[in-house]
């Protein structure tokens, strides 16, 4: 038998079974095949690519030619407005609905069925689903138009979504738009002084830029440059990122109020942190971007596989995957240290390290990543819409997802420690994190922090036990930061001039951390008062090659969110629980909040004799960014002045050497 009637026996095989486990063998047996036919491309590749993707990858090279183009289509009717996205190449028909401009939902043909441009009169089986999380299953039929430019598009849910779109099917004509799916509009912010040019330049025998990175894709990007700014000696990233939030919001001039394609990126020096080589805020949706092109330059200068340019371009790449909401590929869950997109670090690369990722390096995305981005609900990508790592793309919509076992790492212990037990009702919660290992053992001093993603911190919400009401079940919540942070290796690089904090930890040294819980990208993690049980989980690595993910869990932590006891304290958490002043406090002082409302903040600070010492350097210090003249008013002021200025520096060092001495931890 040749190899494409083994191909299709297998796929006629796949399409009468319905056992998972019998089909994910065909599917392996059926992406070797493709493998070997050579019909999935370079050898370039790494990995055999996704059972499923295979198969659509086959039915392209295999199938005539698309009856309509590949690209984007728009139409309306009756109030109701269409985008839909042809995707031959990928087998995928997806669109995004609105019903008087506003957005109803988004569907797309049912994840791992593939479109073939054969059946066009055929109805094509869809999932749907609406901001609400509503879904529902239901088909769409392309009935040919006059050219390759228009067909009209036939619609049929069996479930409304935000109730628009019942049982009849809805026909729609529809015209060719563009041939890109997505367009996203960058503003750049450039540093003075910087190598940093966003000129294409020669990488394997092509030119390449930020724009060709994605437009091979069908993502068009539209780059203006913004603003350039004045050069700053360093930029703080730490517990206050005042300085950098601040360039964003006011030079970007992104209204954060809607969703838009409108995505700030800012090419900077360096940061206060060596090794640190990006930044995403997810501040009302992953508007904003740092790129420090300083520090790359400073650590990859005398890189012999990568040229510095490859390394802005990729970091910068990585950044704005991030802002669409793509996650790490090494990443726990994701489970991916064998993919050489873009999106994973060079350094937690399974298949042989930092020199191989480069080897093989070619600024691309993974084929679930690339779905995503093009075919998933608007709302989930589009900026100001779902914030950072909501949505689980990697697994389902018919990609493969290995099961990577979580085995305990038993060379380390994690241990949780909250100042306090009872917190009132609007105070800042913070946490202080020690790792200790069995043996001494270099850890990267980024380990801990929340911001870079390998500490998760679980909240879960207790539920009050009543006679009178039925219970409700827990929900555990995952803190997530306004701001991710993205690292290079710490073992690499000795001819960088700065070299990137490690400790040296053992039993009695341990490696500790505050952990700042009280404000992220969905709200504020105590919104209500009651009880709390607080865990975190740190993703060590050993040899990725193991195929096994390594976590460290730590004790439970419960503390209990009080009520207010009287008025005063009201209008005290009236202030505090307001977004616009939890993000202040986040980011450690803006200039976004209107001064009464600073000196509201003040004065509930004040008033709050029994705040937990770190908690009030906190407020003060956020305090205090905007208007340091305060700091003369008040003696209570006064006593934390320094602890202020401490934290407004926040060094790591400070940082840790302050929440050690304000909240007397005794070493175990
Ligand atoms: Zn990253």
């Amino acid at each position: 038998m040749d190899i494409t009637s083994a191909i299709n026996q297998l796929k006629q095989k796949a399409s009468a079974t319905s056992d998972d486990s019998a089909l994910e063998s065909i599917y392996n047996d059926l992406a070797t095949l493709l493998h070997t036919k050579q019909i999935l491309g370079s050898s370039k590749q790494a990995t055999v690519p996704s059972a499923r993707t295979a198969s659509a990858e086959f039915d392209r090279v295999e199938s005539p030619l698309s009856p309509v183009e590949d690209g984007c289509f728009s139409g309306a009717l009756d109030g109701l407005s269409i985008e839909v996205r042809v995707d031959s190449k990928r087998g995928i028909v997806s669109a995004d609905i609105r019903n008087n401009r506003a957005y109803v939902g988004s569907i797309r043909t049912d994840p791992g069925a593939t479109y073939s441009p054969v059946p066009f009169l055929e109805a094509l089986g869809i999932i749907g689903e609406d901001r609400n999380y509503n879904t529902t299953k239901g088909t769409i039929t392309l009935l040919p138009g006059n050219s390759t430019k228009d067909f009209t598009f036939v619609i049929q849910l069996k479930k409304p979504l935000m109730g628009i779109l019942t049982r009849d099917p809805v026909r729609i004509p529809v015209n060719f738009k563009t041939k890109f799916f997505r367009e996203i509009n960058i503003k750049y912010i450039v540093e003075k002084g910087l190598r940093f040019t966003t000129d294409s330049f020669a990488f394997r025998q092509r030119q390449i830029n930020l724009q060709k990175v994605f437009e091979i894709y069908g993502i068009n990007l539209n780059i203006s440059i913004k603003d350039s700014i004045e050069a700053s000696s360093e930029w703080d990233t730490s517990a206050g990122f005042s300085a950098l939030y601040e360039t964003f919001t006011t030079h970007s001039n992104i209204p954060v109020d809607n969703e838009s394609w409108d995505v700030c990126i800012m090419h900077l020096g360096s940061s206060n942190e060596a090794g640190l080589l990006g930044v995403m805020f997810d501040d009302r949706g992953r508007r904003a971007l740092a790129v420090f092109a300083g520090e790359i330059e400073d650590r990859f200068r005398a890189n012999s596989i990568m040229s510095l340019e490859a390394k802005i371009l990729q970091t910068t790449a990585h950044e704005l995957g991030h802002a669409l909401n793509l996650a790490h590929r090494f990443e726990r869950g994701v489970g991916r240290a064998d993919s050489l997109s873009c999106m994973n670090y060079s350094w937690r690369f399974s298949q042989g390290g930092d020199s191989a990722y480069w080897q093989g390096f070619d600024f691309v995305f993974d084929g679930d990543e690339i779905s995503f981005l093009l075919h998933a609900p608007l709302y989930k990508i589009i900026f100001g819409g779902l914030e950072f790592h909501q949505v689980n793309y990697w697994v389902g919509n018919g990609v493969y997802s290995p099961y990577l076992k979580e085995t305990l790492d038993n060379r380390f212990t994690l241990d949780l420690h909250s100042p306090a037990q009872t917190f009132p009702f609007g105070e800042p919660v913070i946490l202080e994190a020690s790792l200790a290992a069995s043996q001494p053992q270099p850890v990267p001093a980024f380990m801990l922090d929340i911001k870079a993603g390998f500490l998760e911190i679980l909240v879960t919400k207790v539920p009050a036990v009543s006679p009178f009401a039925e219970a409700t079940p827990e929900v555990t919540t995952k803190f997530k930061p306004l701001m991710r942070k993205c690292y290079d290796s710490f073992e690499h690089h000795e001819t960088a001039k700065r070299q990137i904090e490690t400790v040296t930890i053992s039993t009695n040294s341990p490696l500790k951390q505050n952990i700042n819980v009280h404000f992220g990208s969905s709200g504020f993690a105590f919104a209500q008062p009651g009880t709390y049980r607080i865990t975190a989980i740190l993703s060590t690595y050993q040899d990725q090659r193991l195929e096994q993910e390594y976590i460290v869990k730590s004790n439970i932590v419960t503390i209990r969110i009080e009520y207010p006891h009287n008025s005063t304290e009201e209008e005290d958490v009236n202030v505090l629980m307001r977004p616009d002043v939890g993000r202040f406090i986040a980011t450690g002082g803006n200039s976004h909040l209107e001064q009464a409302e600073v000196t509201k903040l003040e004065d509930s600070v004040l008033r709050r004799k029994n705040l937990v010492g770190v908690n009030r350097a906190l407020l003060l210090s956020s305090v205090n960014n905007p208007r340091t003249s305060l700091a003369k008013r008040d003696d209570l002021i006064h006593n934390f002045k320094s602890a202020c200025h401490r934290l407004d520096e926040t060094t790591r060092k400070a940082t840790v050497k302050f929440i050690s001495e304000t909240f007397g931890v005794k070493e175990k």
